[in-house]
């Protein structure tokens, strides 16, 4: 693994050559991090980390665009034509209680790699120059596809490497290394804040396997998720599929994972990740299928409907079905040509009665029994008729 050629396939990359060009003339300025990793698996970065060893403020000049400079961990986000580039000063980190966030100090680079979290992550190239400087053990690694800390106590330091480690495992199809797992079985998953926490398990669902990454996390640490948590629920294949491009597939896989948690705890747990009321009840309702008896036995069009409106998609998804499929493709997306407008103009008074007639004339519709807008109203205006005799 040539890690001397990360500056060449970074200038590949148009805003890894706009780095390069405002690098060129500073000899302190790293990439490191998901970036070199990347680079050097062939693999196109998601964005570039780069480190200033010392003060970052003749990189922002060269790099020029708008900058918005974070003076309290010596940190620098520029947006530049279109480009983002993350900034930071080298750094090295300590802990005043396990799981807390870091206490940061400028310093070396050695010392900034030697704070990260695995030696895969732990590499730095030079872009004057391309030279290297990594932890002995991350070339290797890297070419052997292992996941290694790089000191016993990092996983009690940051219990989020936990989360982290079944990442990289699951996207890069790595092995953690022996060690490496004893000390995150013996780690305390939940030393950490219920924000920090969320925010891991809210990109856990964005992966592109959310499932192989619980698999990992689980066996890894059984401690890591909650109680009853499934990491990969058997529904959930389908429900994916019949969820399509709409509703949310973070929140149906959350959803289809958490069937077997028990509903209190499950509200807690939601509570304690920070998760928007919207996204918790969300969560909770396709977890309990609470649709799904009424929706499989619905016999017509209508009863689907009934069944179904109301419901969050990813709930009617995880029902599962030809009844499910039927709402999610087509009946959900029907409506009414008329209103209570139409009926009112039509002579008929204001009140409750209103509501139930366009609720008859949209089963009608529903069933396809009648179809244009003059059918509706009629059907509207009769069932009132009826209904006051
Ligand atoms: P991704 O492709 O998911 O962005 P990444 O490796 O770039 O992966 P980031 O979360 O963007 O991950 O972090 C950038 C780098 O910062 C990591 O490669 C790692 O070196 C370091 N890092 C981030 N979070 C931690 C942490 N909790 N503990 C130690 N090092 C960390
Ligand atoms: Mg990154």
């Amino acid at each position: 693994m040539e890690a001397a050629t990360v500056v060449d396939k970074l200038s590949a990359i148009p805003q890894g050559a706009r780095m390069i060009a405002a690098a060129k003339q500073l000899d302190n300025v790293w990439l490191v991090g998901g970036a070199v990793r990347d680079l050097l698996l062939g693999v196109e970065p998601r964005e570039l980390d780069v480190v200033v060893e010392g003060p970052i403020d003749e990189l922002l000049e060269a790099l020029g665009g708008e900058s918005q400079r974070f003076e309290r961990f010596g940190t620098a986000t520029v947006t530049s034509e279109g480009a983002r580039f993350d900034i930071a000063r080298t750094r090295s980190e300590s802990y005043a209680h396990p799981g807390a966030l870091p206490d940061v100090s400028p310093s070396t680079i050695e010392e900034d790699l030697a704070r990260r979290d695995f030696t895969i992550n732990a590499i730095a190239v030079r872009l004057a120059d391309g030279s290297v400087r990594s932890n002995p053990r991350s070339l290797d690694d890297l070419a052997g596809g292992l996941l290694r800390v790089l000191h016993p106590g990092s996983f009690v330091d940051d219990p989020t490497r936990l989360w982290r480690c079944a990442r990289y495992a699951a996207r890069l199809g790595f092995q953690v290394e022996p060690e490496t797992a004893a000390l995150a079985a013996a780690a305390l998953p939940g030393a950490v804040s219920g924000e920090r926490l969320g925010h891991e398990l809210r990109l856990a669902l964005r992966e592109p396997s959310p499932t192989a990454l619980f698999t990992i996390l689980e066996d890894l640490n059984a401690g890591a998720l909650v109680e009853g948590f499934d990491p990969r629920p058997g529904s959930l294949d389908s429900a994916l599929d019949l969820l399509g491009e709409q509703g949310s597939a973070p929140l149906t896989t959350l959803a289809a994972c958490c069937a077997g948690v028990e509903l209190d705890l499950l509200t807690r747990w939601l509570n304690f990740l920070q998760f928007s009321a919207e996204d918790r009840d969300c969560v909770l309702v396709a977890s309990r299928w609470v649709t799904g008896e009424p929706l499989r036995n619905a016999q017509s069009r209508s009863a689907i409907a009934a069944a179904a409106r109301g419901a969050p998609l990813e709930a009617v998804a995880l029902a599962g079905g030809e009844n499910a499929r039927l709402w999610l493709s087509e009946l959900r997306h029907v409506g009414l040509k008329i209103t209570g407008d139409d009926l009112i103009a039509a002579g008929v008074e204001r009140g409750p009665m209103v509501g139930d007639a366009l609720n008859h004339a949209l089963d009608k519709t529903l069933d396809q029994v009648i179809a244009d807008r003059s059918e509706q109203l009629n059907t509207a205006l009769e069932f009132l008729n009826r209904s006051s005799q």
